[in-house]
């Protein structure tokens, strides 16, 4: 049994959630609103560049919970491949300037490469990079995504695919993202949860809405949808994990509506379904 939440303690919302606030916005009324943590998405670095993006979050006193997001290493050539190492180095950059203890991965995935080669590759990018992550002080985690999105967005589709990389790698500072939108699915979660134990790093949270009109953008608010939310948070908690539970809503629904409104809402899913 998981005990209900009873404040906001642990809730962190992804500035991807409220898209239509720029980075100012969002510490503004994350902090007027009384949510203590924030994950960055790494776009919202660029309007006001990393150093004053960087200042600006230290002087808001929110937690920086991760960034996001780094990974996508599959690529049909060398070249391409250099360049997402390149690129998760400039990530792991941004998460020490910003004092984000870490990043969470979205491994990739390209059409045309078959996925137990894009999954060699990934595992591969991920060895590649972590020496760096861990001489920043940054810490990895991958993220399974939705098998829906194997084709072009992660070949990494469950939390065991994720956590073989993890034992294969065997490096403290890599782990799993469990979010429950990409895994409620699987009917080996709760064993393979407990299998993760503490190398979960983060746990994200929305819901699945039936139907579901679009593949990428149609997330739905803690509560809308069909995913048991307390059983996964019970299963991540008896492995061992107190850390922050994360509202990542991609919808554009939510995105058409008054963002204050919306983050109200947030605020109540979170305690009655979370
Ligand atoms: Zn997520």
């Amino acid at each position: 049994m998981t005990s209900p939440l009873t404040d906001f303690s642990r809730l962190c919302i992804h500035t991807i959630t409220t898209k239509p606030w720029p980075l100012e916005e969002c510490i503004e009324n994350y902090v007027k609103a009384g949510v203590p943590a924030v994950s960055v998405w790494r776009q919202w670095l660029e309007p006001n560049g990393l150093d004053t993006s960087a200042r600006m979050l230290k002087d808001s006193g929110l937690r920086i919970t991760s960034l996001v997001r780094g990974g996508f290493f599959p690529a049909k050539d060398e070249a391409g491949r250099a360049a997402a190492l390149d690129d998760n180095r400039k990530a792991i950059d941004e998460a020490a300037a910003i004092g984000a203890p870490l990043i969470v991965l979205v491994c990739g995935a390209v059409p045309g490469i078959p996925l137990p080669e894009a999954r060699k590759q990934i595992a591969d990018g991920i060895a590649a990079v972590l020496p760096y992550a861990s001489a920043a002080g940054v810490k990895l985690a991958i993220e399974p995504l939705h098998p829906m999105y194997s084709d072009c967005r992660s070949a990494i589709n469950t939390l065991e695919q994720a956590s073989d990389i993890v034992e294969q790698l065997g490096d403290g500072h890599l782990g799993v993202t469990v979010d429950v939108y990409h895994l409620w699915w699987d009917p080996y979660l709760r064993r393979d949860i407990q299998r993760a134990g503490d190398t979960i790093f983060s746990f994200h949270v929305c819901d699945w809405l039936t139907p579901t009109n679009d593949m990428l953008n149609d997330r739905g608010l803690m509560g809308d949808g069909c995913i048991d939310i307390p059983e996964i948070r019970a299963w991540v908690e008896e492995a061992g994990f107190t850390g922050d539970i994360e509202v990542e809503i991609f919808s554009n629904t939510w995105w058409a509506a008054d963002q204050t409104a919306f983050l109200d809402k947030i605020k109540t899913a979170y305690i009655e379904h979370c």
